[in-house]
């Protein structure tokens, strides 16, 4: 219950303000420090266009992000649709942050800081 406030007032805010342009937002520290992205730059972004029903924004701003999300609430809807099934969601999570889940965002996050074309469609 109390997780499920705590994603609908963080939906809420990300649906109202727009990360891009709003300093209630944190920026990415290795950003500011280093200049690089990392792979969750570009998250709060994605989430406020896909909240706006914007795919191709949320594309652009984190494609990782906005994938896992969308798997993530595919996942939701089949336990909630199914609960006596295998539950997808905690099998995702496992994946996520399993050693592959983590090269995948670590390989991610360094072809994304590539400044050539196609590395460079993953820059938000
Ligand atoms: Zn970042």
């Amino acid at each position: 219950m109390m997780q499920s406030s705590a994603v609908a007032a963080t939906a809420v805010a990300l649906y109202a303000l727009d990360p891009a342009t709003s300093a209630i937002f944190p920026s990415c520290p290795l950003r500011a420090w280093t200049g690089w992205l990392c792979p969750g730059c570009g998250t709060l972004r994605a989430m406020h266009a896909l909240l706006h029903g914007s795919l191709p924004a949320a594309l652009q701003a984190n494609a990782l992000a906005t994938v896992a999300v969308l798997c993530a609430g595919v996942a939701w809807l089949h336990d909630r649709a199914r609960p006596a099934a295998s539950p997808w969601l905690l099998s995702m999570s496992h994946a996520g942050f399993s050693a592959a889940g983590v090269a995948l965002a670590l390989a991610f996050g360094a072809v994304r800081n590539i400044p050539t074309t196609p590395f460079s469609w993953l820059t938000p």
